[in-house]
């Protein structure tokens, strides 16, 4: 293709001849088929290349004539990720397999069925005459899926939450109309799956974007596709390896790799957050553990981890680190939770509670974006803080000189008083560190030192981070 990208393409050709028979000349056609190429491996159903081809034409039939109307149908199975737990892998494939005729058989020839990935379906009903219809074939599909009782000799239990757009002319974007049908689908789901839902327009408010982002985050995490990625953090005179933070990443297969400052909002308005937050927290235990076992260097290193005003007001949290602890053998001084100084602006004493139960595990707290936040320093002195955090906008401004040094030694000065570490973060330059070090900053974590990895990466970095990294002043 011009663009150059590959195409798939047929070819075919045939012999023109004249009234006695013979070949004149060839004739033949090129088509285009690699639409017709992307099939979805495990079901044999369009993926989502030919569901996006499919749809448009649907889409440019229905300008043509006006009034007429076709549905997408979002299903998305609710108790699947049960059965992969229990059952394993294969027997969740073979589950989406045996659902194939299964949804099948509720469509017409002309109808398409598709799978976006996971445990998410596609229908688009071609032709319907109105709204019922629609609703009909969801819930045949529904009975279809909670019949399935049994795979590979395995009792299941599974049912389907469905959310339906009833498309007209009105839709020009395909993108449009999937988003629609995710916000209904995930509207059906917190009404207690099994359910199905018509998306109407009141859906969209609050605004679209950020409800559907909510509903696929949900997924992700239930379909556990957070992933975590350390960031080292160094000691600054010694440059030695202290430890890491652990930063929350989302894969998300259709908004590719998200980073926190796409979902941390989000996930802040809702129970979410304290999700992620859990996850990353079990995770970074977890793989902290698994790195002493396997590197005797990685023994004294330590991980960091954020924590939310929700998951710290929730309650859960001194006992999942409680249990975090206990899984791995970790000890609680292995363990820095990061809190945020906003979060302590105001008086909020079940936070101050929680602080207390870690404090006493001997978990440390660090304070994050120290100088951004207003926390008084009365209620300051009285928590147990082990390290205070400089944000990185000082730390950026130390190049420019507009006087983020004098920012930088009050929160020197301050933490000594206190007796608590202070760790620069976003360090950059070597001018950067060389300053932070003149100003007697104890620790540094920025893209200087190392960006955040994939774990993947990190025995490297613990193996050889005196040879590797550069890091003495
Ligand atoms: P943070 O806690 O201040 O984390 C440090 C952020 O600075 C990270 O961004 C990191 O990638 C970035 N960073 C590190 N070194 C440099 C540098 O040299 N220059 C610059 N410009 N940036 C640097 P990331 O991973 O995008 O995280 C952003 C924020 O999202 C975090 O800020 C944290 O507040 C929040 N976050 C991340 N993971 C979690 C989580 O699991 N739970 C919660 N509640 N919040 C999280
Ligand atoms: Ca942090
Ligand atoms: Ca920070």
């Amino acid at each position: 293709h011009r663009d150059g990208a590959f195409r798939w393409v047929l070819a075919r050709g045939l012999a023109v001849r004249d009234a006695d028979g013979r070949a004149i000349r060839m004739a033949g056609s090129q088509s285009d088929i690699t639409a017709g190429k992307v099939v979805d491996p495990l079901t044999g159903l369009s993926n989502r290349v030919l569901l996006i081809d499919r749809i448009e034409r649907v889409i440019e039939h229905h300008r043509r004539r006006s009034g007429a109307q076709f549905a997408v149908l979002f299903l998305d199975l609710d108790g699947f990720k049960a059965v992969n737990d229990s059952l394993g892998h294969e027997t969740g494939d073979r589950l989406l397999v045996e659902l194939v005729p299964r949804i099948r058989r509720c469509l017409r020839a002309s109808d398409t069925c598709a799978r976006l990935g996971g445990d998410e379906f596609i229908v688009v009903l071609d032709d319907i005459g109105d709204e019922r219809s629609a609703v009909d074939v969801a819930e045949r599909i529904q009975d279809q899926v909670g019949s399935l009782d049994c795979v590979d000799g395995c009792e299941v239990r599974i049912s389907a939450s469905i959310g339906i757009v009833i498309a007209d002319a009105s839709y020009d974007r395909v993108e449009d109309i999937l988003r629609d049908a995710d916000v209904a689908m995930y509207r059906a789901k917190t009404a207690g799956r099994a359910r199905h839902e018509i998306f109407d327009v009141g859906m969209r408010q609050p605004p679209d974007e950020r409800l559907a982002l909510e509903g696929a985050l949900a997924r992700a995490l239930d379909q556990d596709r957070l992933s975590v990625v350390y960031q080292p953090i160094v000691s600054l005179p010694s440059g030695r390896l202290l430890g890491f933070e652990a930063l929350a990443r989302w894969h998300d297969p259709e908004r590719g790799m998200l980073l926190p400052e796409e979902f941390v909002p989000v996930a802040e308005e809702s129970d979410l957050i304290a999700r992620v937050d859990r996850r990353v927290l079990r995770e970074a235990c977890r793989q902290l553990q698994a790195w002493r076992e396997a590197i005797p260097a990685a023994g004294p290193l330590g991980v960091s981890v954020n924590v939310s005003r929700r998951y710290l007001e929730s309650g859960h949290l001194p006992h999942d680190v409680r249990r975090c602890l206990a899984r791995t053998g970790l000890r609680g001084s292995d363990l820095e939770l990061e809190i945020a100084e906003s979060m302590l602006a105001a008086e909020a004493p079940a936070m101050e509670a929680a602080f207390g139960e870690v404090g006493r595990l001997g978990v440390r707290v660090a304070i994050d974006d120290f100088g951004t936040g207003g926390c008084p320093l009365a209620r300051l002195a009285r928590l147990p803080v082990a390290s205070l955090k400089i944000h990185r906008s000082f730390v950026g401004d130390l190049d420019a000189g507009s006087g983020s040094e004098d920012i930088v030694g009050v929160i020197v000065a301050l933490a000594r008083s206190m007796g608590v570490a202070v760790i620069a973060e976003g360090v950059e330059t070597p001018l950067q560190r060389s300053r932070l070090h003149a100003l007697g900053c104890d620790r540094a974590q920025g893209y200087l030192i190392s960006r955040p990895m994939p774990p993947e990466g990190i025995p490297d970095v613990i193996v050889g981070h005196g040879r590797r990294l550069q890091l003495t002043t």
